[in-house]
């Protein structure tokens, strides 16, 4: 069932892993084998079972790895939440207009969301780090793909890492 416009979003400064919802966003690589920054982090705290879910994935449906501006679930380990949605963020380009993928990083997290029945989900500020997108630029998109998507939970939110991230998507989110 579609819910738009009723979602409840809020910009928090914090870490993902430590979110209370139902679903956190991983800003994974097409690999699903881990990575640094946001990545790391889950796969550290949350222990060796997402690890062994996502090479079952990759033994899979996704031979191949993931792609691009793709989500899939899998549970969550030790953390609090219940699943991680592993989506894989575009490398910035200077060069090509990528943003049709980073905004379906955020749709399609929401569809897989709602499909499992998720009421929470977290999101991290996808491709912003070892994928160097400019954080103003990918905010606007973050928060146009959230405003648009058609497939939404009822609970949203934004959790930035560091201070500047925080500002540029609270002014993004929260346009005066
Ligand atoms: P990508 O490869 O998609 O760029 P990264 O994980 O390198 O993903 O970075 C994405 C963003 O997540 C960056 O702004 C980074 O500072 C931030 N980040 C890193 N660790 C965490 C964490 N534990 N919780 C929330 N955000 C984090």
């Amino acid at each position: 069932m579609a819910t738009p416009n009723h979602s409840r979003i809020s910009v928090v400064r914090g870490d993902i892993t430590e979110q209370s919802v139902d679903a956190i966003v991983n800003a994974a690589n097409s690999s699903l084998l881990g990575g640094g920054g946001v990545d790391g982090a889950i796969h550290r705290k949350g222990g060796k079972s997402i690890l062994e879910e996502c090479r079952q994935l990759r033994a899979g449906h996704y031979g191949k790895g993931l792609p691009v501006g793709n989500a899939v679930a899998t549970t969550a380990g030790r953390l609090p939440a219940r699943w991680v949605i592993h989506t894989v963020g575009p490398v910035y380009s200077p060069t090509q207009d990528q943003s049709a993928l980073l905004s379906s990083c955020y749709g399609e997290s929401l569809r897989v969301a709602h499909e499992l029945g998720a009421e929470s989900i977290a999101f991290p500020a996808i491709s912003t780090g070892a994928y160097r997108w400019p954080v103003a630029d990918a905010a606007r998109i973050a928060a146009w793909a959230i405003h648009s998507a058609q497939l939404r939970v009822p609970e949203i939110r934004l959790v930035l890492f560091d201070d500047a991230t925080f500002q540029a998507f609270h002014r993004a989110f929260n346009p005066t």
